[in-house]
């Protein structure tokens, strides 16, 4: 793994802001009438229109000026979003896109249909990154914008081997987070086996190098002052780590106000959970657009499918069932608290099939309390902020013309961000998912 990473070149890293701008822009397009989704007001702004131009929205106008538009912009092509809502593409804040040299390209292909026009990539290949990157920088690949924080940072003896690097010593992660700045990964992912000391490390190293550290709750650390610096926690942490156990509600909430005073963000991957539950069925059928997906990530989901179905006994089921339901009340709960939530599906585990899941955690969010504003910000504009991209998760003048337009108002019922009609990235159209 040390060699591999070594190969990284700063040039391939870095946010995808540079990687966009040396591509050719795509056509200029006028989207009116329209109703616009503005997220953070949760209100719509009616029978409006907007000019796409060199990957950016150039202008926003009264629908009513839309012919005078149109002729002073010659040769423009125009879209008639009547009685449709435009939304800002979304964000899925934690996939796995790259793993394995032949899953980025459909699993983009896909994001990208289903209105998900950035990702937060938790870890994954390094080899593949920097093949994605490549192609991304000589325009060969329609992608969301991407971030990845390289090998995942774990203990001696790590989960998963081939996509970590072992860290036994604080020397050790001092070594390893400077070699990961070196190459401008654009965060460090810290996983479950690290002992205290030397997470400790990590996020102090980390810290020098400006890069954010974003993952487990290591099992061994628990909620330490490292924990509290995190930009993010992931999956609220109830299997690994657990800082808020269910059979002590009461104790939470004050754990949960340390974090978000400490203004750490919650990923909580509920539509994860769900799905490794439900895989675990004998009766369990695949949708066909798994068929869409490379063999390799195929292959691996029906093998685990299989082994989840074998081990899988009642008692299992019941335990499963009562994680999901604290997974969903502690989400609420932050919630309410006012803590920062991103959502994020966990995409690349088996059958959390990459693009659509976003939208099952959607409602997921929703089902545990959320609103569907307070949902739609948790994809749009918080991880826009989150990511200190102010440029992406809202819809003005000057913003990326990252877009998603819907049939159906999706502030009225959160099942209706699946009403795709086309999905634009960087002002490219992207026609809406097959199945749809
Ligand atoms: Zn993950």
């Amino acid at each position: 793994m040390r060699a591999l990473i070594l190969v990284f070149t700063a040039l391939l890293f870095g946010n995808g802001r540079a990687v966009a701008e040396s591509c050719p822009a795509p056509p200029d397009v006028i989207l009116a009438p329209v109703n616009i989704v503005d997220v953070e007001r949760g209100a719509v702004r009616k029978n409006r229109g907007l000019v796409l131009s060199k990957g950016q929205i150039a202008e926003e106008f009264d629908a009513a000026r839309a012919s005078r538009v149109a002729r002073l912009r010659p040769g423009t092509a125009r879209i008639d979003g009547e009685g449709a809502f435009v939304l800002p593409g979304l964000f899925d804040m934690h996939v796995h896109a790259l793993w394995d040299a032949s899953a980025p390209a459909p699993f983009f292909a896909q994001f990208l249909a289903y209105g998900v026009t950035s990702v937060r990539d938790m870890g994954g290949d390094s080899k593949t990154a920097i093949a994605v990157r490549g192609q991304m920088a000589r325009c060969e690949i329609n992608a969301p914008t991407i971030w990845f924080p390289g090998p995942f940072l774990d203990g001696p003896q790590p989960v998963d081997p081939e996509l970590s690097i072992a860290l036994e010593t604080p020397e050790q992660a001092r070594a390893a987070v400077s070699d990961l700045a070196a190459r401008s990964v654009d965060f460090i992912k810290a996983y479950s086996l690290l002992s205290a000391n030397v997470l400790d490390a990590v996020v102090v190293a980390a810290d020098e190098q400006g890069l954010r550290v974003a993952g487990h709750v290591p099992a061994a650390a628990g909620v330490t002052d490292a924990v509290l610096k995190f930009a993010s926690i992931e999956h609220l942490a109830i299997e690994i780590g657990g800082f808020c156990p269910s059979s002590q509600r009461e104790a939470c909430a004050a754990v949960f106000q340390d974090m978000i005073a400490a203004g750490v963000a919650q990923t909580p991957t509920l539509v994860a959970r769900e799905t490794s539950t439900r895989i675990a069925s004998p009766t369990f059928k695949e949708e066909p657009a798994v068929e869409r997906l490379p063999e390799v990530v195929r292959a691996y989901w029906r093998r685990e499918q299989k082994k989840g179905a074998a081990r899988a006994t009642d008692e299992w089921r019941a335990a499963r069932r009562q994680s999901l339901a604290h997974a969903r009340w502690m989400t609420g709960e932050l919630s309410r608290l006012g803590a920062i939530l991103l959502a994020g599906s966990d995409a690349g585990n088996p059958y959390v099939e990459p693009g659509v899941s976003l939208h099952e955690e959607l409602a997921l969010l929703v089902a545990a309390g959320l609103s569907e504003r307070e949902a739609l910000e948790a994809a749009t504009s918080t991880p826009a902020k989150f990511m200190m991209r102010p440029d992406l998760g809202r819809i003005a003048p000057g913003a990326s013309a990252d877009l998603v337009l819907l049939r159906r108002n999706p502030l009225q019922r959160i099942e209706n961000t699946r009403t795709i009609i086309a999905t634009f990235k960087g002002g490219l159209y992207i026609a809406p998912p097959a199945t749809e």
